[in-house]
């Protein structure tokens, strides 16, 4: 029987197109419902546990099976552990017995003994602890779904094109299912600037959000999500699966072909003046070449995603072999790498978040490489043997206070000390420049600015600080909007410390590649405005077609505008006044 096709509306947040299977991700993201049950349904309860078991093991074994016949003997050796683990008696009898003793749902039972199970796992140092508690995740998953009725027999969920479907998936949990095989992702909690779709976005993945999707999609089903509309559907026709995949092949060359047609690089302004339009990189990527080629210099490299999903930071040589080749592609321009932006969301590989009760208040970003210095040191060694070529700068993340500047900048005074020592060549006139994404620094910029060589505005954080709006929850995302006369009001405080003190000033969060904002920040007076590559070649094109002395008269009205709202309307008028000429 043909299954039941369904189209679902969802939220666009990264464009492009993917055509897999399902694989619903239940454990940690979905809390399973608790029930209590009477004396007379613990049987029944037990028989479903154990036809879940059963059905999975099949399912892991047909794996195995068609692993080792495709693929290499490592990945058929994992479904080889993962069906001891799902057919483990032990545990499976204390499961059982626990359903009668507790009178509550199988699944309900099974899912907080696993839990109990990985999370002392996960407490462990030890890498081959906290590889088994991923597999055994991966396997109560399919219990799981098999339990609660979502699983559908599928053995193509690992090996071939998977598209994980999750409540929400943090920035390292996308990195890990890519390797599995993701060519795209499904949540049902996530928001625009959120950094899992920053990392989507710049490994070229589609991802939707759709609110209680997970009860929609069957684990296994076949699924296509079209990034760019938000839509998707579920057992899609043959028509639609074919005429999607011919869209899908045209979506990554696009962007390499448009701005392969860049003929001038910096564009120059009607009047003249050459706004610098930069690109900001995570990962080696496909669009990197012509990047390099057209010179398109890289105003921010997140360092931290190239290692989100290790479990360790590589040593000194390990990270300078990595930013050197960066840095050598870009040898005809420049490369700001910013140090390790590590803690609230981006946690690296398997190890467990920090407990904090406001983690995006918490332990982050430069506050935590202060303490880890010898991690900070290390990293900043590489960069700075990596800068031969004296076209490498260092970025520092979420500078708040005078205090930190000034301690970061005493490592790396003893960075560059250990290197001479050692007889390593590296930039001596190294820039070293600070985001300014936190209202203090923002407000405090006329103090900060004066003693750094240039600065990058990060609006992704400076908006979710000043509004109080977690950029990763689409509950606020009302409020999240950069657009709010109060963010544009900090960043405008910070252009001009910056043209009293004669730095360069960047814009590059989100907003910097949204053609609205453009002339706005060309009449503020920034330097340059960094972006995702794809939004490179049209931001290009609008600088010109505008005047950079007129849209001087936008600045004023748009900050003493009393909501986003009404700054985005006027900039819209203007934008359609351009557009028409
Ligand atoms: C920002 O906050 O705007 C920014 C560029 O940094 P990230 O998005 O990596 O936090
Ligand atoms: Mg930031």
């Amino acid at each position: 029987m043909a299954k039941k096709r369904r189209v679902i509306r969802g939220m666009p947040i990264s464009a492009g197109i993917a055509l897999g299977r399902a694989q619903v991700i239940l454990v940690g993201h979905l809390d399973v419902a608790e029930k209590p049950i009477t004396a007379s349904q613990v049987k029944a309860e037990i028989v479903a546990l154990d036809k879940a078991v059963d059905i999975t093991s099949t399912e892991l074994r047909d794996l195995r099976d068609s692993a080792s016949r495709k693929m290499s003997s490592s990945v058929s050796r994992v479904f080889d552990a993962q069906l001891l683990i799902a057919t483990d008696q032990d545990f499976l009898k204390k499961v059982r017995i626990e359903i009668g003793v507790q009178r509550r749902n199988a699944g309900f039972v099974y899912y907080q003994m696993i839990k109990r199970t990985t999370h002392q796992l996960y407490l462990s140092n030890d890498q081959y602890m906290r590889q088994t508690a991923r597999e055994i995740e991966a396997v109560a998953d399919r219990i799981l779904s098999h339990l609660s009725g979502l699983g559908e027999k599928s053995t193509a969920l690992f090996g071939g094109d998977i598209i994980p479907v999750a409540k929400s998936l943090p920035p390292g949990e996308i990195l890990s299912y890519r390797h599995r095989g993701a060519v795209g992702f499904l949540v049902a909690e996530g928001a625009t600037n959120s950094h899992s779709a920053l990392i989507a976005r710049s490994l070229m993945l589609p991802m939707v959000v759709a609110p209680n999707l997970l009860n929609k999609v069957p684990s296994g089903c076949k699924l296509i999500i079209d990034g760019a509309s938000g839509r998707i559907i579920l057992n899609p026709t043959d028509q639609e699966w074919a005429d999607y995949q011919k869209q899908r092949r045209r979506h990554g060359p696009a962007i390499i072909s448009r701005i392969r047609k860049l003929k001038e690089f910096p564009p120059t302004t009607l009047d003249g003046r050459p706004v610098e339009i930069a690109a900001n990189l995570e990962f080696p990527g496909p669009v990197d070449d012509i990047l390099a080629e057209r010179k398109v210099p890289v105003e921010l490299y997140r360092t931290e995603f190239l290692y989100l999903d290790h479990n360790d930071v590589p040593g000194e040589i390990g990270q300078f072999k990595h930013y050197d080749r960066i840095a050598e592609k870009f040898s005809g321009t420049r490369v700001v790498f910013r140090t390790f932006d590590l803690g609230s969301d981006k946690v690296m590989g398997d190890k467990p978040a920090i407990n904090e009760p406001n983690p995006a208040l918490g332990w982050r970003g430069i506050r935590s490489m202060l303490e880890l210095s010898s991690i900070f040191k290390t990293q900043v060694r590489a960069i700075l043997r990596a800068s031969t070529r004296r076209n490498v700068s260092i970025l520092l993340p979420m500078i708040s206070d005078m205090s930190e500047f000034r301690k970061a900048r005493k490592l790396i005074s003893q960075s560059m000390l250990e290197l001479r020592r050692k007889g390593e060549l590296f930039d001596e006139h190294i820039p070293i420049g600070i985001m300014i994404e936190v209202p203090s620094a923002a407000l405090m910029a006329a103090q900060l600015v004066e003693a750094v060589d240039f600065v990058n505005i990060g609006t992704n954080d400076l908006t979710q600080y000043t509004m109080a709006a977690d950029r990763s929850n689409s509950r606020v995302a009302g409020l999240y909007n950069a657009y709010h006369p109060s963010v544009l009001s900090l960043i405008e405080i910070t252009v001009d410390a910056c043209h009293f003190h004669n730095k360069p000033v960047c814009i590059c969060g989100e907003v910097a590649g949204d053609l609205l904002s453009l002339p706005l920040f060309v009449g503020m007076g920034v330097t340059s405005l960094s972006m995702n590559p794809a939004k490179v070649f049209d931001s290009c094109r609008l600088v010109k077609k505008i005047d950079s002395q007129l849209v001087q008269h936008l600045v004023d009205p748009v900050l003493s505008s009393p909501s986003a709202a009404s700054v985005m309307r006027k900039l819209q008028n203007y934008k359609n006044a351009i557009d028409n000429r």
